[in-house]
């Protein structure tokens, strides 16, 4: 309910619910998708107790130091590098930029839910398009889609990739839409449409540090585009929020991008968790969509997927359960370390052979 001072155009934006952070006791955490490892220990070693006493003064604007360390990672020009207090705010920015009465937005029915949230909030008309019985996108279902296109590739809630060249077949369809690929999940696993920027204006590519680099809670985000759409996002970045990146994640970032040996180390300790992970819960009956994520969209056999969440929970582990149809009969689980996994894995045994008596 609105207090008698809300707006009417308020009334209405639903706003999004992010996974449970309770603080009553110490849960395994496998229900917001963060890394279980600690970031790069350079990104620690970067935030000093001088730069803590230099919290007096405004964050550089520009977040210079930042947006050359993400260019020179992905081998683009500073001027094609926009970031965000996290890539929520860069979604905001361009969701702001490319999106309204003349362009409505079109995403899949099954995605972040963030999407929808941001819609309602700015009022832009959208549309969602149903992803097909496996979960799999067909870009084709775009074709007619004119406006402006936001995917998660891979997908968010199902963890299932497109490739390159079905990204490439979307972007090409209509040179004069932009789409928007949001990569938050893209290092377990997916292929980035980044080497795509260069050849098409019309593609926008988001990414972030809170999945693959482990800085979740430090908020920085960032999108890559050719210089002149790149600047209608800072244009709107520069008119919500100047200095939208703080001196000490600024700083994180920086050097945990550069710090190429310990992401690998990190990200492929993921993937090789989720792939044993998905094999175990495969022989235990479990329906498992293939994922490229670090997480991993599963049917549990012989009880409901709330109940199954419910029990975890009783049982001190925390996975995500939606209630949207489409994926209502399915819970979301993020993959920690292989520690958690085993009692992840040990608590669901336990409580599937109870069910059964
Ligand atoms: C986690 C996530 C984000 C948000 O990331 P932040 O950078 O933490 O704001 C954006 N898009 C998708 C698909 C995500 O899963």
């Amino acid at each position: 309910m609105q207090s008698r001072f809300g707006v009417s155009e308020c009334a209405k934006v639903l706003p999004y619910v992010p996974g449970e952070q309770p603080q009553d006791k110490a849960y395994i955490k496998l229900n917001t998708n963060e890394s279980p490892y600690p970031p790069s220990p350079k990104a620690i070693a970067a935030v000093t107790e001088q730069q803590i006493r230099d919290l007096r003064l405004y964050s550089d604007p520009e977040s210079k130091i930042l947006r050359e360390a993400i260019a020179q990672a992905c081998g683009v020009g500073i001027g094609q590098v926009v970031v965000g207090n996290g890539s929520d705010e860069v979604l905001a920015c361009l969701f702001r930029a490319f999106c309204g009465a003349e362009r409505p937005l079109f995403f899949p029915d099954v995605t972040y839910g963030f999407y929808k949230v941001l819609a309602d909030l700015f009022r832009i008309p959208y549309r969602q398009i149903a992803v097909k019985d496996d979960f799999g996108i067909d870009v084709k279902d775009y074709a007619g889609c004119k406006g402006t296109v936001v995917l998660a590739n891979p997908n968010a809630q199902t963890g299932r990739g497109l490739a390159l060249s079905d990204i490439e077949a979307l972007v090409a369809q209509d040179r004069d839409r932009i789409v928007i690929v949001d990569e938050a999940y893209v290092d377990f696993g997916g292929q980035s449409a980044l080497p795509l920027v260069a050849q098409y204006d019309n593609l926008v590519v988001v990414r972030t540090f809170s999945k693959s680099r482990s800085l979740a809670g430090a908020r920085v985000g960032f999108c890559i585009a050719q210089p002149l759409v790149a600047a209608d996002v800072m244009a709107i970045k520069d008119s919500i929020n100047p200095y939208n990146i703080n001196r000490l994640s600024m700083l994180a970032a920086a050097a945990s991008i550069a710090d190429t040996d310990y992401f690998e180390q990190t990200r492929n300790a993921v993937i090789r968790t989720r792939e044993q992970t998905a094999q175990a819960l495969l022989a235990l009956g479990f329906d498992v969509i293939p994922s490229q994520a670090n997480f991993l969209l599963v049917r549990p056999p012989r009880i409901t997927a709330k109940a199954f969440y419910l029990a975890l929970k009783d049982r001190g582990v925390l996975v995500r359960y939606f209630s949207d149809p489409r994926i209502a009969d399915r819970v979301r689980v993020s993959i920690g370390s292989e520690q958690e996994m085993q009692v992840f894995l040990n608590q669901t045994k336990a409580l599937l052979e109870e069910e059964g008596q």
